[in-house]
Order: C-alpha cells, then sequence, then structure tokens
C-alpha cells in the first residue's frame, strides 16, 4: 500500500507546468499523492487555475485571495476581482495572503490593508486562510492574534520560523506548513521539527518552488513531497507513513477536504 499524502500548497496552474502538467500530476498521484491544493496569485492566474480544478475535480483544489506581492497600486481592484469569485463559487481556503516585506516594502500599508480584509472573507466562509509571511513572521502572527476570537483557523505556509514562533502559531490554533526548506542543510528548521509534535503540521510543495533535496535548485513538483514526508520522518524518528497518515488527517480537518 502507497502512502497518502496532500499536497497542501502547490502553483501547478502556473507556465512551468504548461509543457507537461498532466504527466507532472500523474506522477504525484503514483507518489500518493491523493489532493493537490491550489493557493492564488492574482487576476493573470486565476482563470488558470481555475480551469485546472474544473479538470480534475476533488484533485486539484482552489483558493481564492491576492498574494502580498501581488498587492500593488491597483490593489483595490485586485481585491475586488477575488471578492466577486467568492460570490460566484465555493473555495477551500482565502489564499494565500498575508505579508511580504522581503522584497518591496513600498506597499506596506496596503499589504496589512489587503491582509485584514481577506481575513474578514474567511470569517464571513468559514474557510481557513493560507498565510504567506516572508520576513514577516512575527508581523502576520500579530494580524491572526488580533483577529482570532476561536473561529478564525488557518496555516502559515513554508514555515521556517523559530520553535517560539511556531509555539505561538500551534496557540492560535494554527497550522505549520512545512515543506522543501526542512531537507535543506543549515535551515535549522529540523531542530525546531523536532521540538514538537505533529497535531498542527501539514505538509506541502509550494511548487513551482524550493524543490527539496536531492531536487533543491530545480523545478519542484508535487510527487517531491514524499522527500519532505521521508525527511520529518527521519528527524522525528517515526515511520514515514505514519508522519503521512498524521499530516493528510491534519489538512483533511482543517480544509474540511
Ligand atoms: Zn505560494
Amino acid at each position: 500500500m502507497i502512502m497518502q499524502l496532500i499536497d497542501t500548497h502547490c502553483h501547478i496552474y502556473t507556465r512551468e507546468f504548461d509543457s507537461d502538467r498532466d504527466n507532472m500530476i500523474g506522477r504525484a498521484t503514483e507518489a500518493g499523492v491523493g489532493q493537490m491544493l491550489m493557493p492564488a496569485i492574482d487576476s493573470d492566474e486565476h482563470e488558470n487555475m481555475l480551469r485546472l480544478q474544473e479538470q480534475y475535480p476533488g484533485i486539484c483544489l482552489a483558493m481564492m485571495g491576492v498574494h502580498p506581492c501581488s498587492i500593488k497600486e491597483d490593489f483595490k481592484k485586485e481585491l475586488e476581482i477575488a471578492k466577486t469569485w467568492f460570490q460566484k463559487q465555493s473555495f477551500i481556503a482565502v489564499g494565500e495572503i498575508g505579508l511580504d516585506f522581503h522584497w518591496d516594502l513600498t506597499f506596506k500599508e496596503q499589504q496589512y490593508q489587503a491582509f485584514h480584509e481577506q481575513i474578514g472573507w474567511a470569517l464571513q466562509y468559514d474557510i481557513p486562510i493560507v498565510i504567506h509571511s516572508r520576513e514577516a513572521t512575527d508581523e502576520c502572527i500579530a494580524v491572526v492574534k488580533e483577529h482570532q476570537k476561536g473561529k478564525l483557523k488557518g496555516v502559515f505556509h513554508c514555515f521556517g520560523g523559530t520553535l517560539e514562533q511556531a509555539r505561538q502559531i500551534m496557540d492560535l490554533g494554527f497550522y505549520l506548513g512545512i515543506g522543501g526548506v526542512l531537507t535543506f542543510k543549515k535551515s535549522g528548521l529540523d531542530a525546531v521539527m523536532k521540538e514538537l509534535d505533529l497535531s498542527k503540521v501539514i505538509l506541502e510543495t509550494d511548487a513551482p518552488y524550493l524543490a527539496p533535496v536531492p531536487f533543491r535548485g530545480k523545478r519542484n513538483e508535487c510527487s517531491y513531497i514524499k522527500y519532505v514526508a521521508q525527511k520529518l520522518a527521519d528527524i522525528k524518528e517515526m515511520d514515514v507513513d505514519e508522519v503521512a497518515a498524521i499530516t493528510s488527517a491534519n489538512a483533511t480537518n482543517l480544509f474540511a477536504l
């Protein structure tokens, strides 16, 4: 029996997969990846994402939202477009949303504004949020804290923070999305994960980005999630099937799959 895995974060509708998308999804299915959850980026990609969801019903599942790196001068228009999609159909989550202070701080205030507004949608529709928090983990934790009155749920995708931050996130009832970074030497994430139980951990690839070792630097794809599961199993000194079972059950629970 092959282990059952869920890739909770992959951008498989982007042009990086135009040449072999169906084969790539086939490889993922063969590797035991039963579901691939797709975070939105912005209106340039929404249609591509929704087309893939239609093509693979129950397997490729779409979120809706505006990525913090797509919050620019026209962010109000972007928010309006995403909001309109929510009125037309249902989505498994609001995502990916959050704060990214790595590249550009020009639209910092607008990023906050968009983050707050989109959290409101998640509460309205009672679905989780998928948080992108590059160089802004403490800031994102603070925003979640502000809105957490017991109803907000979600995940800090691509978590790479400290043990203290991980504990704060778990205390807020949120999950940690763990991906290829776990396999990188010197990430320090192995030491953090060693200390935590897996009750709030879900797995992701972030494909096409952040491929795990031994594919680091190459295009990432959903089937590679097994390397993340194996690395986590090694760190926790657990059976990889058990890691797969626990993290998949967590994802099923969080996203109501
Ligand atoms: Zn992403």
